[in-house]
């Protein structure tokens, strides 16, 4: 490691401070193998610290006018859009996402995200109920400190879709980002600074998720937890806020279908499916990771899917070019990789990439894979039911509706699906049928931030967007005024 790594410090306060342990982390690149930077791997004292900084600051920002807040918004909206491009190389040097994405998606979206939450709070309405003699008004006003705990996959995106509805409802928020992907945050705050939010209101954290995580969740002052990541790290995460009666909004994994019939828009469900399994190399929540396509199109789609597939160039995440960048870690390359070893052991057959590329220079050290597609597997069997999260779809052929829906649910998570046919009737009945909490007909994530987001079973507990994340991020109340 070079004398020149920078140092990441935690953001409290206002101020930067290094972790109470003096203790750091080493932050690496996945393309490289290399040390990029190094975080502070804070503990309970920093946590605390934060949640101190966090309540002093919290009462005079909810003070201001929701216009004063929507303004500030605005303002850390217009400071990540000046800085888009820099802020994309930096979430593809961190993540191992191609700059391309991170540039068309990732940063776009996080900005959208303070605008969109912005007007959220500049329009929401609140509902009176008259009755005889009395009128009763429902109000809403912050939580306090929220603790915000997200994952690796799309680092600035996931945290900015949690902080702005917290700060647009009045709260401060003590955040503790993914430590394998810590620095878009850090320059999330360089730009609260410049926007005029006041010190203390917005308190990044950094460090492991046992060590920083946990004390955020347990902390007694800390009033709502949102937490976007694993589901194992999601039902701990739950078992340490219940006790503590804490809001708890748990964002947790997928192993979502995509369906396709037989009457489907052949070349338009191709682009999709590949898509919806392979983007951002297969490490979004969301990724159609189960292919079930009906059985008179069966062989011809999948190989025509796995030519596709094949196709994409697996490359350096720094050239506009890359389609497909790093897995984030060399061990979650190894997990992939595990359970690629134990698709074959179960009967199935790997059509397409599984295998290292062979990049040149300092690429060679990164943790690169290319994109696989496997079929010949029984549907209930563990590659094709447990979230790999990574370039790896399973195929499965079924043979009529009713057989779909019971392949797609057949799994303990319930995030997302999406359903390929030009049948109307078909598409409502499908869509109905899926135990999800996001079905897509023709389509795969296209978003629109009001609408409900989130998953059921294994998948998560309660929802973000619109006014989900306005009712979460605050307390509401009902005054009955007698006349
Ligand atoms: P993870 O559960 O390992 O970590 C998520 C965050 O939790 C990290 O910041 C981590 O440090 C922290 N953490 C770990 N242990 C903790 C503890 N005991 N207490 C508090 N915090 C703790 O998940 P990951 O590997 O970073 O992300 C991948 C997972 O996230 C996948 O399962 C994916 O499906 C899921 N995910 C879900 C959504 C969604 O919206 N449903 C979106 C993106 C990712």
């Amino acid at each position: 490691m070079s004398d020149t790594v920078r140092e990441v410090p935690n953001r409290i306060g206002g101020r930067r401070v290094p972790a109470a342990s003096g203790a750091w982390l080493d932050d690496v690149g996945p393309a490289t193998g290399e040390v990029i930077a190094r975080i502070a791997r804070s503990d309970a004292r920093d946590v605390d610290a934060a949640v101190q900084a966090a309540r002093a600051a919290q009462p005079a920002w909810a003070a201001l006018s929701d216009e004063a807040r929507a303004r500030v918004l605005d303002r850390v909206a217009d400071g990540l859009e000046a800085r888009l491009d820099e802020l994309a190389a930096l979430e593809s040097r961190d993540q191992g996402k191609p700059v391309s994405l991170a540039r068309e998606v990732d940063i776009p979206r996080a900005i959208a995200n303070f605008r969109f939450f912005a007007g959220a709070v500049r329009h929401q309405e609140l509902p009176s109920h008259p009755m005889p003699g009395a009128v009763n008004l429902t109000q809403r006003s912050p939580v306090g400190v929220c603790g915000l705990v997200t994952p690796w996959n799309l680092p600035l995106y996931l945290l900015t879709w949690k902080a702005a509805p917290a700060l647009a409802m009045g709260n401060a928020v003590v955040a503790k980002p993914s430590e394998l992907t810590p620095l878009t945050a850090d320059a999330l705050v360089d730009v609260m600074e410049e926007a005029g939010l006041p010190p203390g209101v917005f308190n990044l954290v950094h460090g492991l998720g046992p060590e920083a995580g946990q004390a955020l969740v347990e902390h007694p002052d800390v009033k709502a937890v949102s937490f976007t990541g694993g589901t194992v790290t999601g039902r701990r995460v739950a078992a340490t806020a219940a006790p503590r009666f804490k809001k708890l909004s748990l964002e947790l994994g997928g192993k979502n279908a995509t369906v396709v019939f037989d009457d489907c828009d052949w070349e338009a469900t191709l682009d999709g499916a590949v898509r919806a399994g392979f983007a951002n190399q297969g490490e979004i929540c969301l990724c159609g990771s189960r292919l079930l396509v009906q059985r008179s199109v069966h062989d011809r789609f999948v190989e025509a899917y796995a030519a596709r597939v094949a196709a994409l160039t697996v490359g350096d995440p720094a050239d506009p070019a890359t389609r497909v960048g790093a897995l984030v870690s060399a061990a979650h390359r190894d997990k992939v990789e595990g359970y690629l070893r134990l698709a074959v052991d179960e009967g199935g057959t790997v059509r397409c990439g599984g295998t290292r590329p062979d990049l040149p220079g300092s690429l060679a050290g990164g943790s690169f894979l290319a994109p696989a597609v496997v079929s010949g597997l029984a549907p209930a069997c563990r590659t094709a039911t447990e979230e790999i999260f990574g370039p790896v779809v399973t195929v499965h052929p079924f043979d009529d509706e009713e057989e779909a829906i019971a392949l797609a649910n057949g799994v303990a998570y319930g995030l997302s699906a999406s359903v390929w046919t030009r049948d109307l009737g078909r598409a409502h009945r499908v869509a109905r049928a899926l135990d999800v909490g996001m079905v897509w007909v023709n389509t795969w994530l296209l978003r629109d931030l009001r609408v409900p987001f989130g998953g059921v079973k294994d998948s998560g507990v309660g929802r973000e967007g619109g006014r989900w994340s306005l009712e979460f991020f605050s307390e509401t109340k009902n005054v009955c005024i007698a006349w």
